[in-house]
């Protein structure tokens, strides 16, 4: 199913950063919000999975920066925000996608994999935070709309999957974080967006290093059927497009099946 209409560029004049656009939810994004008239910066590791999203944008017409950072790192994330406002100008619609989830019994005491979803899925959204807040608190100073989408997860929510604690964690602290800094962002007309997808069919699931849990995982996207990343990213693109005043603070977004 497609949500691109060439028709409707209501994004037209906007620029925006997208983490994690190299794959699934962070790539549906990027190539909606393009075909919705956005130029769009696109970030994660992979240098040659970003230039071949950036090169198919740019070959529907679109405008598209393929730049590699590394959200786990100061450095990186500062220098990918210098290219794109030299390239772009001030960031004014920010998407911080990139994630991971990994998942193992307690027990088995994987401060490797904690430490990597805390320093991605947190401090990793709190990097790019940083690095655009000058650049979205004076587009709206300026009358334009500036928007800040964090993608969290229903898991924030969710205490019934064991071996899951800590990227269930991960998510609810960007969920409260997404809350907390509307209150910040608010008042000088910066939205804050917080979306929560339910089991969307991304390659987040493949980076599962236990196979009896990789295999339950399976067992529930055949049983309900997950949602597609561009089923997502028409959520993302919706919320940016309404009236500047208008915030959609939280969205939960499930396959109808999942409960
Ligand atoms: P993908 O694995 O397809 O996407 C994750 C993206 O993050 C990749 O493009 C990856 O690119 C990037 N990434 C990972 N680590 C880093 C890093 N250190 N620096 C920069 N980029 C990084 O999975 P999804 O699209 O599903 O995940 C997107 C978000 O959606 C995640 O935050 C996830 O938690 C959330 N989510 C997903 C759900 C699902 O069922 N799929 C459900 C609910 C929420 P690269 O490896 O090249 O860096």
């Amino acid at each position: 199913m497609s949500y691109e209409n060439p028709l409707h560029r209501d994004l037209a004049g906007r620029a925006a950063v997208v983490t994690g656009a190299a794959s699934g939810i962070g790539e549906a994004v990027a190539v909606l919000l393009a075909a919705r008239g956005a130029r769009v910066a696109l970030l994660a590791r992979r240098g040659e999975r970003l230039e071949a999203v950036a090169g198919k944008i740019r070959a529907d017409g679109g405008d598209a920066l393929a730049v590699v950072a590394d959200v786990t790192d100061d450095t990186s994330v500062a220098r990918a925000a210098e290219r794109i406002r030299a390239a772009y100008g001030p960031a004014d619609l920010v998407v911080n996608s990139a994630g991971v989830m990994l998942a193992n019994p307690v027990d088995d005491g994987r401060i490797d994999e904690w430490q990597r979803m805390i320093d991605t899925n947190v401090t990793g959204v709190l990097r790019v935070v940083r690095a655009f807040t000058g650049d979205l608190v004076a587009a709206a100073a300026d009358g334009r709309a500036a928007d800040l989408v964090n993608v969290s997860s229903v898991a924030a929510h969710l205490s019934a999957f064991p071996h899951y604690a800590v990227y269930a964690a991960t998510k609810a602290a960007l969920t409260h974080l997404s809350q907390c800094l509307r209150t910040e962002f608010g008042p000088r007309g910066v939205r804050v967006t917080n979306v929560e997808p339910g089991l969307t069919d991304t390659e987040l699931r493949t980076h599962l290093d236990n196979p009896e849990l990789a295999g339950q995982l399976e067992g529930l996207f055949e049983a309900v059927g997950g949602l597609s990343p561009e089923e997502v990213a028409d959520v993302v693109a919706y919320v940016a497009s309404r009236p500047r005043r208008v915030n959609l603070r939280q969205v939960v977004v499930l396959p109808t099946a999942q409960v």
